[in-house]
């Protein structure tokens, strides 16, 4: 059973923590933000409340690597099904898809072309929805990819973690960099 700490030595510990990072509003990460959480092996697995961030800090459960990340101390394994969407949303599969056309590489006109097309018994899933360009679209039709001659330029799959996703959307510059992790 860990002891609570006491108010003083979390003051002490916010206090030092902001001489490490050269805070100079005294916290270790932004308050009233977003926080983006790391586990130990820096995958990108949550946002949370700038509060939340601070308990983590104070239970010495993360530590702050910059005032928008924190980084879990011990490494948490989540289960797979827990973090990936079900159903993505267009917006994940065109950034899945970095905004291009699977058949042809086209960055314009682009609409989601379903590989098994609906009426053939296609579902919204992550391995059947792809960015296609309008052309394509059309051209692919409602047959099956075996009926055409198109071919896709990667296999649509299901994505590791759906936090990727939203960190592509952000505006938080440091948290691009652990997009990919
Ligand atoms: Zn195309």
């Amino acid at each position: 059973m860990v002891k609570p700490m006491s108010s003083n030595v979390a003051e002490r510990k916010l206090h030092s923590h902001s001489l490490d990072t050269g805070m100079s509003d005294g916290l270790p990460i932004a308050p009233h933000t977003q926080i983006l959480v790391l586990n130990n092996s820096y995958e990108p697995i949550n946002i949370t409340n700038w509060k939340r961030a601070i308990v983590l800090l104070l239970k010495e459960k993360a530590q702050a690597l910059s005032n928008r990340v924190i980084r879990l101390v011990n490494y948490i394994r989540i289960p797979y099904a827990k973090i990936v969407a079900a159903t993505p949303t267009r917006a994940m599969i065109y950034k899945r898809d970095n905004n291009k056309c699977q058949y042809c590489g086209s960055t314009r006109s682009l609409t989601i072309d379903h590989v098994i097309p609906r009426s053939k018994g296609g579902q919204d899933t992550w391995d059947n929805l792809v960015v296609a360009c309008a052309s394509c679209n059309v051209k692919k039709g409602d047959k099956l990819l075996e009926q055409t001659n198109m071919t896709l330029a990667r296999k649509p799959f299901t994505p590791y973690n759906k936090v990727q996703f939203t960190l592509s959307y952000s505006e938080v510059p440091e948290w691009r960099e652990f997009l990919f992790v």
